[in-house]
């Protein structure tokens, strides 16, 4: 046993539960037989005022397992959701507990969150458990995320807990502390506003405009900028998914945070060759979730959050109708608005061009172009060899040279620049489950390395030459499970 330091841990607020005590209940996780610590983010533990040393002793691992001695008392919290477009009244934390707020180093108050820390009120016929290779994906691809530049959820540690899980074998059970800007979801409010109790849902709402959108409190119809505000942080963030062939595999409206935070990772993938019919995840089968449908359904996601605050809005039901859907109805252009800059800047272009992205995208799909190898190519100068047909090609690099500035100095600064937002390294489906794998074995050498990969997404670095790059062809199509 290491021996503890003597700094105690940062003290943990319980704002939400206090807010809206309707919507959690005060539960404490399981215990945990043998725990063991996998890994640890400690540039995060450090932003949130943990001593990375006090979180490795075995206080600190206890306390990522939720044994908090003299704080607040973790909560499970419930919610509703859409799941595949069917409408599950009470859905909650079925595995997972809110341990309690933290302030960061910034001042912005921070969930700390336990995925599969034992059956909660809210598990239906589940165990409430989670196992190590799941919870070890959440971290990495969590992790991804934030170093690409898109607004997700952050992992904090997997701590391993000695117990078997059963799934479709026994596997070793781990419990994940994930870092939330908070975990308040459409759900949440489909929950709240299903319950008929009108102070309920107005307290929610009132707490999320404090939380996340305090400028809405100012405006004319709070509610309404509320809405606006979540409307455009999620056009922003679906633009961000879409620029990085990310697949978030289960957009119910249950893992809609409204944040604006990517949140809840099971079954997603990156895409490799460019194709918006693509979908990884086994329950899937319908293609709902797939690439090019994502900004779709999240508006159809936003729908059904702006139905839970009509009560809100107006007293007049058309009323409240015409507000919401007119603001629901500015989310296409936001969107388009949004994925025309960040692809634009992609290509290095010094203005966004719609047109020119368009044009690209059909190539790349026609060509079966590996999607992130593109982009590191362009702006090398070797995207034509992508291509297997490459006169198209040609065509449209022609356009997009006539574009860009004459000035030799001002390109190289043009691709430098795209160097910088488009990645050598993300979590590939292959390498993810090689990793996996290793750690499943014991080994968790592979994992380290990719997360040091992924977590440098721009860097090029020859010791990670072979991360770079899609699978060899030819391999069977990659599956995402559901991360239970
Ligand atoms: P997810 O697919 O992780 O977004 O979970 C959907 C719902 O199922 C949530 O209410 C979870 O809490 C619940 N859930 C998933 N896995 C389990 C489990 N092993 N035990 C209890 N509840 C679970
Ligand atoms: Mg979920």
């Amino acid at each position: 046993m290491t021996a503890t330091p003597a700094r105690a841990p940062v003290r943990l607020e319980d704002s939400y539960a206090r807010a809206v005590p309707r919507l959690s209940v005060a539960w404490q996780a399981s215990d945990a037989p043998a725990p063991r610590l996998l890994v640890l983010q400690e540039e995060l533990a450090a932003q949130l005022g943990f001593d990375p040393a006090w979180l490795r002793s075995e206080e600190g691992v206890a306390f990522l397992l939720g044994r908090v001695p003299g704080g607040v008392p973790p909560v499970a919290q419930v919610y509703a959701g859409h799941q595949f477009g069917n409408y599950v009244p009470q859905l909650g934390d079925g595995r997972a507990l809110l341990v309690g707020e933290v302030i960061d180093a910034g001042g912005v108050r921070r969930d700390l969150h336990l995925k599969g820390s034992g059956p909660t009120p809210f598990a239906r016929r589940g165990d409430g458990k989670a196992v190590v290779g799941p919870m070890l994906r959440e971290y990495l691809v969590s992790e991804a995320m934030h170093a690409l530049g898109v607004p997700s959820t952050r992992s904090l540690s997997v701590v391993a807990t000695g117990e078997q899980v059963f799934r479709e074998r026994p596997m070793p059970g781990a419990v994940l502390c994930r870092v939330a800007a908070s975990h308040l979801r459409v759900g949440t409010f489909q929950y709240a506003a299903a319950l008929g109790e009108p102070q309920v849902l107005r307290s929610l709402a009132d707490y999320a405009i404090e939380r996340h959108y305090p400028h809405a409190a100012d405006a004319e119809n709070p509610y309404l900028s509320l809405y606006e505000s979540v409307v455009a942080a999620q056009a922003e963030l679906i633009a961000g998914w879409m620029a990085v062939g990310f697949i978030h595999g289960v957009m119910n409206t249950d893992n809609m945070a409204i944040s604006g935070q990517t949140i809840d990772y099971g079954p997603c993938a990156f895409m490799d060759a460019y194709d918006p019919s693509t979908v990884f995840s086994s329950i899937d089968h319908a293609g709902r979730y797939a690439y090019g449908n994502q900004p779709g359904i999240a508006q159809w996601n936003l729908a059904r959050f702006g139905e839970t605050l009509l009560p809100l809005l107006d007293d007049r039901t058309e009323a409240a109708v015409e507000a919401a859907t007119a603001v629901l109805l500015t989310f296409p252009d936001r969107y388009e608005q949004a994925a025309a800059r960040v692809f634009s800047a992609k290509l290095g272009l010094p203005a966004p061009d719609p047109a020119l992205v368009g044009v690209l995208t059909v190539l790349l799909e026609e060509g079966r172009v590996d999607f992130t190898t593109f982009f590191r190519a362009l702006a090398g100068g070797a995207a034509r060899e992508l291509f297997t047909a490459p006169e198209a090609f040609d065509a449209w690099a022609a356009r997009r040279d006539a574009a860009l500035p004459a000035d030799a100095g001002e390109r190289a600064a043009l691709a430098a620049a795209m160097n910088r937002i488009n990645p050598l390294y993300i979590p590939r489906n292959d390498r993810v489950e090689e990793a996996l794998d290793a750690a499943n074995e014991g080994d968790l050498g592979p994992f380290e390395r990719l997360l040091e990969a992924v977590r440098h997404p721009f860097d090029e670095r020859a010791e990670w030459a072979d991360l770079a790059g899609p699978a060899p062809a030819g391999g069977p199509p990659h599956i995402t499970y559901c991360g239970t």
